[in-house]
């Protein structure tokens, strides 16, 4: 059978579905290809189940230590059932995924399940632009369109010698899925999924081990943030080792034991753990998708997509995990709404990944958008900095969360705030107002003006600001 559409969307994550939504609501005809869950990494792997545990990771350890609020858990009073969790977690995810196909009703988006692959030539490029789909039961079908938009995100990275089998070693789809809680675990990769397994897994009680071959976790975000994360998961009892070359070579695995010996800066040492979760990062899924039949350029094996979401093949569009820079839900979201509206003519503006707010859901969390102090410095800017420590803010200590603080970057000749970097409670909710900052081009001095109400851990950011130029009234 042969469907014709005037947008193929190939992979039914929150880049797919958002980018569908939108050209539906454009005007447009659409269809997803997707080959396993509408939702895509996100809802099933990734965002939503994750955070679900560590809600439940969260209420857990908070609950240890109630005491701190004055509240008392008799002796034996409270025990974590991790079943129970684990259902939560499927409960959340499957009202979401019900929802979402809900809205692919409303919007008249057909939904073609199957494994998608471009082909061609087309009747629209001399080259490529179908899509071949290979049903479940073996059946083929085709999809015609104008316009094409490649989505098919990303699937956890391997380490040569450390391949998960779902039993020793996991990959974090597998993690998702455990049955139980193992007593100890080393976390391969101190970047955004590890730190937050890291975090997670420590509030449940599990004894962790999180190692980073790199100087600092996060690399990515601020110096100062990764000291004060590292800081803060060391006092909760998270070992966090960094400098650390894994020998893979010497891995060895039995019953319920995986030890590896490591070189560190404090020489060689064995680790041994119950599990060894590997989270060194994604990989982007092209392979069989047939890129070989078009002309679309690949770049350090992310598809090479420009401003507005398209491939050196201007009618194929390429949206997401699968183009690399920013590997977030609602990057994937914004690129998605962006290709779509560019594919209908509506919108000339192109996505600023600088906007794009970075976000880790750890305890406590961390949430940034725009340049570090190093990353600024490296670009010439002559900068000026503005810090507000939690501790000073009424609201951080009515919750009893009054670790971190928030940083704004600034330039001090043209003024332009560079960059906010946050650690603390709620810093992932808290950004969103940095980055509209960001987004108006306000200045530090505006932000400051704003009435942030009390008491409220969005003070922190309005205080930041005014500390740039020493007028914060909190400090
Ligand atoms: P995906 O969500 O990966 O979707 C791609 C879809 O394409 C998949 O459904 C796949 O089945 C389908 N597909 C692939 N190939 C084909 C084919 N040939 N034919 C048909 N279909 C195909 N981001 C956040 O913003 N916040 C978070 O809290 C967060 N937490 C995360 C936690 C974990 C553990 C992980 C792994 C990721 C997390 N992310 C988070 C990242 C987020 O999940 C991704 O950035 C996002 O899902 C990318 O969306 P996407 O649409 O590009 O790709």
């Amino acid at each position: 059978m042969t469907i014709q559409v005037d947008v193929a969307v190939l992979g039914g994550g929150p880049g797919g579905y958002t980018a569908a939504i939108r050209a539906a609501q454009l005007g447009k005809s659409v269809a997803i290809v997707e080959l396993d869950k509408l939702g895509g990494t996100c809802l099933h792997r990734g965002c939503i189940p994750s955070k679900s545990l560590l809600r439940s990771a969260e209420v857990y350890a908070t609950l240890l230590e109630a005491d701190k609020y004055g509240i008392t858990v008799a002796d034996g009073a409270l025990s974590l059932n991790f079943n129970k969790v684990q259902e939560r977690k499927e409960k959340t995810v499957e009202q979401l995924h019900r929802g979402l196909k809900g809205l692919m009703k409303k919007y008249d988006i057909q939904i073609i399940n199957g494994k998608g692959r471009v082909i061609g030539p087309s009747i629209f490029s001399p080259r490529s632009g179908s899509l071949a789909v290979e049903l479940a039961d073996g059946e083929m079908e085709s999809v015609v369109s104008t316009n094409l938009i490649i989505a098919t995100g990303s699937r956890p990275r391997h380490l040569p010698g450390l391949k998960p089998d779902g039993v020793h070693i996991l990959s974090s789809d597998d993690a998702l899925q455990l049955d139980n809680l193992p007593a100890s675990i080393l976390i391969v990769g101190g970047g955004v999924i590890g730190v937050e397994w890291a975090s997670m897994l420590q509030d449940f009680g599990v004894q962790v081990t999180l190692v980073e071959v790199g100087g600092r976790l996060l690399p990515g975000e601020d110096v100062e943030v990764s000291a004060e994360l590292t800081r803060l998961l060391r006092r909760r009892g998270v070992r966090v080792l960094t400098n650390v070359q894994l020998k893979t070579e010497e891995l060895s695995i039995n019953a319920d034991e995986v030890s590896i010996h490591a070189e560190t800066s404090e020489g060689n040492i064995l680790i041994t753990a119950n599990k060894l979760l590997l989270s060194v990062g994604r990989q982007a899924n092209i392979e069989g998708i047939g890129l070989e039949n078009t002309d679309i350029q690949t770049k350090n094996g992310f598809i090479y997509a420009n401003e507005h979401g398209q491939t050196t093949e201007p009618h194929i569009y390429a949206i997401g995990d699968v183009i690399g820079g920013v590997q977030l839900a609602h990057a994937a979201a914004h690129e998605g709404v962006t290709a779509a509206e560019h594919i209908a003519g509506h919108r000339k503006d192109a996505i600023d990944p600088n906007l794009i707010p970075r976000c880790i859901y750890s305890r406590p969390e961390v949430a940034s958008y725009g340049l570090t102090e190093d990353s600024a410095r490296s670009k010439g800017h002559d900068i000026k900095t503005g810090k507000i420590p939690f501790q000073a803010i009424g609201k951080a200590l009515v919750l009893g969360e009054a670790d971190g603080f928030v940083k704004v970057i600034a330039d001090r000749k043209t003024n332009d705030i560079l960059g906010v970097h946050m650690i603390g409670p709620h810093a992932t909710d808290l950004i969103s107002e940095a980055s509209l900052a960001g987004l108006l081009n306000a200045s530090p001095w505006e932000v400051g003006q704003l009435i942030h109400p009390h008491p409220t851990l969005s003070e922190a950011l309005g205080e930041a600001m005014l500390a740039i130029d020493g007028k914060s009234l909190a400090l």
